[in-house]
């Protein structure tokens, strides 16, 4: 592979076509690791990054879930970010996100979600070797983290979630995660709420109530451990929905409501959905500016828990090889992998996803 011309799939300016560039591939230097790509997968934030819905400070390579398989290991690499010894053949998952190392978030608070340089490498040089995952080989450098997929598990289970799964075990993380026999609700259905759904029922909840649309999707979050599932496209109304989740929890609400909808007035509703003494945990707001009026009383006289949850951290990572492990056999993740593109049908793949047709959508760039 090494010398060889090979393509990348870059955004030049919001709203643009997606060009597909050519690029040598390099040897990898010191604690480098070149990469074929074998998955990248389609994000949400790639389609808002595709929109303009989020700055962009120059061309980019897209994409940001990626599985490789290993080409060649720059001097000194042995083993991934885990200690597991790594060779030529082997296949990696990485999010090509890197943090500093060095700022208060890094070493003080131990919190690299928050490092600002963490999702720098994103918007690196389009003309650089890829660390991005729209692309036919990937070079990463020596602070990024990576991890051996083990040989029991198909690449398409742990690409199937994408980064919505190392978001979502963040945000259990930080809500104080799932207590056997709660009852858990989760606002929307696509890969982040599907991905909630999957690990509240594997976790040990009696109860996943998944509110979310279109009917595919809630029939595969029924695949995946939702007991219940409300469709906007039928329950329409605000006063509706609340009516049903108080019937499924005897009259309380969710011990644990999870925000995967993305939408602003989500919020206010879910705020409504909580049992006494339940917890909330935000996470699909993230590109999503607005306010909704909320009365902080509520919050004082329900004794409710409110947690907000950005990206994740390299051990997310980590765990969401762990899960689909354990679960790709009972669950069947790997059919949340609904559509295959190759790299030059990029944005047939972002058009597809932004119009929601799609469960997952990923990229075969080789
Ligand atoms: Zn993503
Ligand atoms: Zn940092």
């Amino acid at each position: 592979m090494n010398g060889c011309l090979a393509k990348r799939a870059v955004l030049v300016s919001p709203n643009a076509p997606i060009e597909i560039w050519d690029g040598h591939v390099p040897s990898p230097g010191a604690g480098e690791v070149l990469l074929k790509t074998l998955f990248g997968g389609v994000c949400g934030t790639d389609v808002h990054l595709w929109k303009g819905e989020v700055e962009l400070p120059g061309p980019c390579i897209l994409g940001h879930e990626g599985i490789g398989e290993i080409v060649e290991l720059g001097t000194g690499v042995a083993t991934d970010f885990a200690g597991t010894q790594i060779k030529p053949g082997d296949r990696v998952y990485w999010v090509p996100m890197t943090p500093c190392g060095r700022c208060h978030h890094c070493t003080v608070t131990k919190d690299a979600s928050s490092c600002e340089e963490w999702v720098a490498a994103l918007f690196g040089d389009a003309k650089a070797p890829p660390v991005a995952t729209y692309a036919q080989f990937a070079l990463l450098p020596g602070r990024m983290p990576f991890y051996r997929i083990p040989d029991d598990t198909p690449s398409e289970a742990v690409i199937a979630f994408g980064c919505a799964l190392p978001t979502v075990l963040q945000a259990y993380e930080r809500i104080g995660g799932i207590r056997v026999g709660e009852t858990v609700l989760v606002q929307g259905s696509g890969p982040v709420g599907l991905a909630a759904t999957l690990v509240a029922s594997m976790c040990g909840a009696s109860q996943v109530i998944v509110i979310g649309t279109p009917a595919r999707r809630l029939d595969y979050a029924r695949r995946i451990g939702a007991t219940e599932v409300i469709d906007l496209g039928i329950e329409t109304t605000v006063a509706g929905r609340r009516e049903g989740v108080l019937a499924l929890t005897g009259g309380r609400g969710a011990d644990l409501v999870f925000e995967a909808a993305g939408v602003v007035p989500a919020f206010a509703e879910g705020l409504e959905l909580i049992a006494k003494g339940g917890r909330y945990v935000v996470v699909g707001l993230w590109s999503a500016p607005g306010s909704v009026a909320v009365e902080p009383r509520v919050l004082n006289n329900r004794n409710l828990t409110i947690a907000g949850s950005a990206l994740f951290q390299a051990r997310h990572v980590r765990q969401a090889i762990g899960v689909a492990q354990k679960c790709h056999r009972q669950m069947p993740m790997a059919e949340a992998v609904t559509h295959r593109f190759e790299l030059k049908d990029a944005e047939i793949a972002l058009s597809m996803v932004s119009r929601l047709e799609t469960i997952k959508a990923v990229i075969v760039p080789n």
